[in-house]
């Protein structure tokens, strides 16, 4: 296979796998990083085909992300997209969070893309159009209850996107796209959404009345990777059907 290469952190289930789909439609090859979740993995191997791979690796873990980059420059090569994707949800009161349960959370949303980020830099600078996209979330622009840790870190996450761009400018360009309510097995079970009556509460308070699809985050992902948005960089581009409008 040739084409570009491309890492997206959590790209083997929800979101990340329909990024990862669209990434080698547009012809790159695409390397998957995820946790745990092996059989996910493997579905998706089978699904996608030659140009993926899958690879575990905790992006929270300092030790983990430098052996994973090791080993996919190694095989694969340089890289030119990055989508730092991985994203953990531990809703509790404040006064119930545990030690642990904010340092899974600050640690994959917000470290991991840190230390994702740092490891490839270096093998990304000499591509053509490197491009780095963060997936933000709307909470960390608008706060909700229980949700202190996810909030904290994707406002911190936002910042991130912001001081890259400028540090990594003109070589690379970084940005954030910040998906609203995306039909995912993790949100509809968060949000108790096989309830005819919960999931129509929410889609009423979406202007498009209806719930976003994966493929709506994929194809602005596609406008962010192509050279349509070559002159978009530090910004967020939020899709979430005008359901919070800033
Ligand atoms: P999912 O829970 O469906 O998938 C999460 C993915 O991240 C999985 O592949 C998982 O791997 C991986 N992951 C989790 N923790 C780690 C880790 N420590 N190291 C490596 N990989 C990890 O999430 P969604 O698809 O719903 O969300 C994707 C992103 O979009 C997240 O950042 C989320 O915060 C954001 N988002 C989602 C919204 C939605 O409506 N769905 C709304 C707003 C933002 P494994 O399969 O092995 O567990």
């Amino acid at each position: 296979m040739t084409g570009p290469l491309a890492v997206v952190s959590g790209g083997t289930r929800g979101i990340g796998r329909a990024l990862s789909e669209r990434l080698l439609k547009l012809g790159h090859r695409v390397v998957a990083l995820y946790h745990a979740n092996e059989e996910e993995a493997e579905a998706a191997r089978s699904a996608l085909g030659p140009g993926f791979t899958a690879l575990a690796c905790d992006v929270s873990a300092s030790a983990e992300v430098t052996a994973a980059v090791r080993t996919l420059t190694a095989n694969h090569g340089p890289v030119r997209v990055l989508v730092n994707n991985a994203g953990l949800n531990v809703d509790k009161p404040f006064l119930d969070l545990t030690d642990d349960d904010w340092h899974a959370v600050l640690g994959t949303n917000l470290t991991g893309a840190f230390l994702l980020t740092r490891a490839l830099v270096p093998h990304m600078r000499a591509q053509s159009d490197p491009v780095i996209v963060n997936i933000g979330a709307t909470t960390g622009i608008r706060p909700r209850v229980n949700g202190a840790n996810y909030c904290a870190s994707k406002a911190g996450l936002m910042q991130l996107t912001k001081c890259l761009a400028l540090e990594l400018a003109p070589d690379i360009r970084v940005n954030c796209l910040v998906p609203g309510m995306i039909e995912t097995e993790e949100l509809v079970t968060r949000f108790h959404l096989r309830d005819p009556v919960a999931r129509e509460r929410v889609i009423e308070e979406i202007p498009q009345r209806r719930l976003g699809h994966t493929d709506d985050i994929a194809a602005a992902l596609e406008f962010l990777v192509n050279s349509a948005g070559s002159y978009v960089n530090g910004q967020r581009l939020i899709v979430d059907g005008g359901q919070f409008m800033w």
